[in-house]
C-alpha cells in the first residue's frame, strides 16, 4: 500500500551524467539532483545519489532508473547500451538493488520520459500517446490505453530507426537512412556543415563563423533570424514530420508529444513538423491527433522513471 508520505526516486543516466528526482506519490517533483558519474563507479555513485535524497524526511518505496539503450523488462537486462560502460551489460539491476536496498525498475530513457509526460506533463488527459525524444539520438515510446506498450521483448517505439531516405547514410543500428541519421542533434550539425562547405550563399550565415557549432547554436541563430540556420531547422522539421506521419498512420494516436534537446527550437521546428505531417499523413488520422511539445524538459525521464517504479509497486 502506498501512503501519502511514500515517495519514489527516479534517475536518468546519460553518458557521464545522472539526473535524479525525488517525487511524491502524485508525481510532484520534491527535490532534484544532477551529478557526474564514471564508468567504474556507476552503481556506487547512483547509490550515493539515492542515499542523499533518502536523507530527507520521507519514506522511499522504490526507485526507477532510466538509461539510453534497450532494456529487456522481462529479464531486467540491459541490451545495447549507448554511451554507457559495458559493465552495465552485467547484473546492473541486481547490483543497484543490493547497493540501495530498494526495489529497482529499469527502463529505456525514452519510455521513462514518455511516462513522465503522460502522467504529469504534456500527455496529461490523453489515454493514448506517442512520445518522441529527439536529441543526440532519436527514441520513441508508445502508451496505449494508459499503459506503456513496450512490445514483444521491450524494444517498441524505436522511431529513430525507421527509414526516411533509402539512399541515406549508414546508421549506428546497421540500417541506412534512418530518421536519426538526418534529424538527431549531431545529424543537424553534419548536414549544416556539409551545406556550408558546398554552398557559397550560405557563407553569409553566422554559423560559418563558428567552426565548432552545435545543434543548439543552429537553433539559436534561427531564433535570431539567420536564414540559413532557419532553413536547416525547417528541413529537420520536415524529416521529423515525415516520421511522425508514419506513426500517425500506423496508430491513429490521440496525441504526439515531442521532446529532447532538438525541440528546444520551439515553434521554429514544431510548425514545420506539423505542416509536414499534415501533408503526408492520412487526413482523418491527422485530424484526430494533437501534436505538442514536451513540458517536463530534462526532468521528464527521472520523473517518469520514478512513476514507473511507483506504478510497478502499486499494480
Ligand atoms: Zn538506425
Amino acid at each position: 500500500m502506498t501512503t501519502p508520505r511514500t515517495h519514489f526516486i527516479g534517475i536518468n543516466v546519460s553518458g557521464t551524467q545522472a539526473r535524479a528526482a525525488l517525487v511524491d506519490s502524485e508525481g510532484a517533483l520534491i527535490e532534484g539532483r544532477v551529478g557526474g558519474v564514471t564508468p567504474k563507479q556507476l552503481v556506487q555513485e547512483l547509490g550515493a545519489m539515492v542515499e542523499d535524497l533518502r536523507s530527507k524526511d520521507v519514506t522511499v518505496a522504490a526507485i526507477g532508473v532510466a538509461i539510453p539503450g534497450l532494456v529487456n523488462r522481462q529479464t531486467d537486462r540491459v541490451i545495447a547500451p549507448r554511451d554507457l560502460p559495458s559493465t552495465i551489460l552485467g547484473d546492473f539491476h541486481g547490483e543497484l538493488m543490493r547497493a540501495t536496498g530498494l526495489r529497482v525498475e529499469l527502463e529505456n530513457d525514452a519510455n521513462a520520459a514518455a511516462y513522465g509526460e503522460f502522467k504529469v506533463g504534456a500527455g496529461r488527459g490523453a489515454r493514448n500517446l506517442f512520445y518522441m525524444m529527439i536529441g543526440n539520438g532519436i527514441g520513441g515510446a508508445i502508451i496505449l490505453d494508459g499503459k506503456l506498450w513496450t512490445g514483444a521483448s521491450g524494444f517498441a517505439g524505436e522511431v529513430g530507426h525507421i527509414t526516411i531516405d533509402t539512399e541515406g547514410l549508414q546508421c549506428v543500428c546497421g540500417n541506412t537512412g534512418c530518421l536519426e541519421t538526418v534529424a538527431s542533434a549531431p545529424s543537424i550539425v553534419r548536414r549544416a556543415r556539409e551545406r556550408l562547405n558546398r554552398d557559397s550563399t550560405s557563407s553569409l550565415s553566422r554559423l560559418a563563423l563558428n567552426k565548432s557549432f552545435t545543434a543548439e547554436d543552429v537553433a539559436h541563430q534561427a531564433n535570431e533570424g539567420d536564414d540559413f540556420a532557419l532553413m536547416m531547422i525547417e528541413r529537420t522539421g520536415k524529416y521529423i514530420g515525415t516520421g511522425v506521419a508514419s506513426v500517425i498512420n500506423l496508430l491513429n494516436i490521440e496525441r504526439i508529444v515531442l521532446g529532447g534537446g532538438v525541440m528546444d527550437a520551439g515553434s521554429l521546428i514544431l510548425n514545420p513538423i506539423i505542416q509536414e505531417v499534415k501533408r503526408r499523413a492520412f487526413q482523418p488520422c491527422f485530424e484526430a491527433t494533437e501534436i505538442v511539445g514536451a513540458k517536463l524538459g530534462l526532468d521528464g525521464a527521472p520523473i517518469g522513471a520514478a512513476l514507473l517504479a511507483r506504478d510497478a509497486t502499486t499494480d
